[in-house]
């Protein structure tokens, strides 16, 4: 565990929590819930996460978010929990609720078509096995290709769509593992503005993530909450504290729970 914040004690983070009227845990999944693996579809939880998250949902005094850029249902597949938390799928074009049950946005037939023209342009660019089609966007992914291959599917990618999406409701973002296409308005950012906007100044929250989408989560926090780098090497962020997956990430649910009943 690293301080980077040096305002911040993780001790009177976990005292005011403690005595909070609401908790808000807001979580990325793969990364940080869940380590890599070559084969997306088999990224399961570290060992322990899906026991102590049951265990803070069932607790039920933490508002808990997985906030994801993967599908609903992959989530839910991948997390495998009894008990279902809240679920912000697709960065949030997908949610689960107890209350609202499966919601999600519609796009209208101008970005459809935006999306059938990108998936047209990679199958005549060779591009297909680096393509993942999303129900709100398109990846493509480069985890495990030489870094010159990396950095050529990028500047193909943005040489070729950058600009014609300038005046559309999508845009290109950077993840850890390629780039993706998906609307500008939906991102963690506002998945976490969102969140804490039903609040005023009566709750505790934490976001914890890896990756640069969340880099916009902690921005969007601001000192509004404790903000988490799930990650074992250090690397430029507006994050609070670096914990070091699965061991450190462990201690901080289990003291989240302790302090949360
Ligand atoms: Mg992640």
């Amino acid at each position: 565990m690293r301080i980077l914040n040096q305002g911040i004690s993780l001790d009177s983070f976990f005292t005011a929590l403690n005595s909070a009227k609401h908790r808000i845990l807001m979580l990325d999944f793969d990364g940080t819930l869940s380590p890599f693996t070559p084969e997306r579809d088999r990224a399961y939880p570290y060992p322990g996460i899906k026991e102590i998250l049951e265990k803070i949902i069932g607790a039920g005094n933490t508002r808990l978010a997985v906030i994801s850029g993967r599908q609903l249902s992959d989530l839910e597949n991948l997390l495998g929990l009894k008990n279902l938390p809240e679920m912000w799928g697709c960065h949030g074009a997908e949610r689960f609720s107890r209350n609202e049950g499966y919601t999600s946005i519609r796009y209208p037939e101008s970005t459809r078509n935006l999306l059938s023209s990108i998936i047209d342009w990679a199958e005549k660019n060779d591009l297909s096995d680096n393509l993942e089609i999303k129900p709100f966007g398109v990846a493509f992914h480069w985890r495990g290709f030489p870094d010159a291959r990396q950095k050529e599917i990028e500047k193909e990618v943005e040489s070729a769509w950058k600009h014609r999406l300038d005046n559309s409701d999508l845009e290109l973002r950077k993840f850890d593992g390629g780039i993706e296409v998906g609307s500008r308005n939906i991102n963690k950012k506002n998945a976490v503005t969102s969140i804490l906007s039903r609040y005023k100044n009566d709750y505790t929250a934490a976001y914890l993530g890896d990756d640069y989408t969340d880099e916009d989560a902690f921005n969007a926090l601001g000192g509004k909450g404790l903000k988490v780098l799930v990650r074992k090497n250090y690397r430029p962020t507006a994050a609070d504290i670096i914990l070091s997956p699965p061991e450190e990430l462990l201690n901080f649910l289990n003291r989240w729970l302790k302090a949360a009943t």
